[in-house]
C-alpha cells in the first residue's frame, strides 16, 4: 500500500491552492451575494488547465489521472463551492460524455474549446418530472429524415446558460425497445439551434456563483449525426457519467469540509471567552478533533475510489460510498464550524455560512443520499 501522492500531484495541489486563495477567495463572497457567474474566474481556471483534466492531450486536455483531477476540485472547494461546481460539472458532466462516447468528429469539434474553458457544455438529464427516477424522461427525440426533433424540458442543468455555454447533451426518449420499455439516447444540442432555449435559474440557496439552467426544446431540430454514441445507449452513458461525477461531488465534500474546518480551527484559537481561547475548552477541542478525523476518513475513501478508477477497476460502490460519506461529513463539519463561530458564524463576513449553505447541494445533486444508500444496498446484495 502506498498513500504517498506523486510529486506532480503535490505540485498540482499547491498550484490550485495558491490560485484559489489569490484569485477566487477575494471575489467569492461578492459573487455569491450577487448570484453572479464570473467569466473572468472561469477563464482563469481554464488558463490554469482545470478543464479537460483527464482528457488526452490530442484533444486539448491535460492527460492527467483521476486522483489529480479530484485533488484540483478539492482545493477549489476548500475556498469556494461555486467555482468547484463549475469545474466539477465542466469536467465530469460536460466534457466526459463527449470524450468517452463521442464520435471522432464530435470530439475534434467540441473538446478543444471545452478543454481550454473558453466554452462550457451542460449535461441534461434531470426533468421537472424525472429527478431521482431519471430514466423516466419525458423529453422526446424523434427521427425525421436526417434530423432528430426534440420536444420537452430539463431543469437544474449546470453550465448550460452561462455567457460562454456552447451546448448541452440531452437524454431523450428516442423510441421503444423490443421489451416495450423506453429507448433512451443522448443527443447533442448547440446554443443557437432554433427551438432550443436555456434560461438561467435564480434564487439558489447555494452555489450561487455557478450557472444553473432550465432548458426548453420545442420542435428543436438537430442533424442525425448529433446522437452521442449508439442509439439506445443513453441511459447507460448517463449512469456511467454519474458514477464518475459522484467522485467530484465527494471531492467537493472533502474540500468544503476542509475549508470550514480550517476557518473554525483558526477562529477557535483566536476567540477568547472566560479568559481562554475557546479551542481550549475540551468540548470544542474534541469537536475539532472529530472534524479532522472525519475529513481524513472521507479523503481516504474518496482517493481509494479514484485510485480504483485510475486502475480501470470497478469503482461504482466506492464512488457511491465516497459521495455519500463525504457530503454527510461536510454537513457535520459545517454545522459545528458555524457553532464554533457563535453569532459571527451567521454573518456573511466570516465566510463560514457560505460553506454551511453550499454543503446542502452535495446530499442532493447527482443522486441524493437516499439514492446512494439504495445504490450501495444493491451493490452489496442487500436488495
Ligand atoms: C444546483 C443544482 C445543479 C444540478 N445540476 C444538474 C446537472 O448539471 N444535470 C442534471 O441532469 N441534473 C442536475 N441537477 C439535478 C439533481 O441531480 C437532482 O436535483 C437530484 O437528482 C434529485 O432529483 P429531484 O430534485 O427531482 O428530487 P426527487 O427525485 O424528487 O427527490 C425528492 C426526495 O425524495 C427522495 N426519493 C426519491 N426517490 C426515492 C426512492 N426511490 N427511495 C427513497 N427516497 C427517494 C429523494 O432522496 C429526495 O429526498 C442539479 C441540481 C441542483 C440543485
Amino acid at each position: 500500500m502506498d498513500f504517498e501522492l506523486s510529486m506532480e500531484q503535490e505540485i498540482l495541489r499547491k498550484t490550485v491552492r495558491d490560485f484559489a486563495e489569490k484569485e477566487i477567495a477575494p471575489v467569492a463572497r461578492e459573487l455569491d451575494e450577487k448570484e453572479e457567474f464570473s467569466l473572468d474566474t472561469c477563464r482563469a481556471m481554464g488558463e490554469l488547465g482545470l478543464f479537460g483534466m483527464v482528457v488526452d492531450e490530442a484533444y486539448g486536455g491535460q492527460g492527467m489521472d483521476y486522483v489529480s483531477y479530484i485533488i484540483a476540485v478539492e482545493e477549489l472547494a476548500r475556498v469556494d463551492g461555486s467555482h468547484a461546481a463549475t469545474i466539477a460539472a465542466g469536467n465530469s458532466l460536460g466534457i466526459a460524455p463527449l470524450y468517452y462516447y463521442g464520435s471522432e468528429a464530435q470530439k475534434k469539434k467540441y473538446l478543444p474549446k471545452l478543454c481550454t474553458g473558453e466554452r462550457l457544455w451542460g449535461f441534461g438529464l434531470t426533468e421537472p418530472g424525472a429527478g431521482s427516477d431519471a430514466g423516466n424522461s419525458a423529453t422526446t427525440a424523434v427521427l425525421d429524415g436526417n434530423e432528430w426533433v426534440l420536444s420537452g424540458s430539463k431543469i437544474f442543468i449546470t453550465n448550460a446558460s452561462a455567457p460562454n455555454s456552447l451546448g448541452v447533451t440531452v437524454m431523450c426518449k428516442s423510441g421503444k425497445r423490443g421489451d416495450g420499455r423506453d429507448e433512451l439516447s443522448c443527443v447533442l444540442v448547440e446554443h443557437g439551434t432554433r427551438g432550443f432555449e436555456a434560461r438561467p435559474m435564480h434564487g439558489k440557496l447555494m452555489w450561487r456563483a455557478s450557472n444553473t439552467s432550465e432548458l426548453y426544446f420545442d420542435d428543436c431540430r438537430v442533424p442525425k449525426d448529433n446522437i452521442l454514441g449508439d442509439r439506445g445507449k443513453g441511459f447507460r452513458q448517463m449512469l456511467e457519467t454519474l458514477d464518475a461525477g459522484r467522485l467530484s461531488i465527494g471531492s467537493m465534500g472533502v474540500g468544503g469540509a476542509q475549508g470550514a474546518y480550517e476557518l473554525a480551527l483558526r477562529y477557535a484559537k483566536e476567540r477568547v471567552q472566560f479568559g481562554r481561547p475557546i479551542s481550549q475548552f475540551q468540548i470544542n477541542a474534541f469537536k475539532l478533533a472529530d472534524m479532522a478525523l472525519e475529513i481524513e476518513a472521507a479523503r481516504l475513501l474518496l482517493y481509494k475510489a479514484c485510485w480504483l478508477r485510475d486502475k480501470h477497476q470497478n469503482y461504482s460502490k466506492l464512488a457511491a460510498m465516497a459521495k455519500l460519506y463525504a457530503s454527510e461529513v461536510m454537513g457535520r463539519v459545517v454545522s459545528e464550524a458555524v457553532q464554533l463561530h457563535g453569532g459571527y458564524g451567521l454573518m456573511k463576513e466570516y465566510n463560514v455560512e457560505r460553506f454551511y449553505r453550499d454543503q446542502k447541494l452535495l446530499t442532493i445533486g447527482e443522486g441524493t443520499s437516499e439514492i446512494q444508500r439504495l445504490v450501495i444496498a444493491r451493490l452489496i446484495g442487500a436488495i
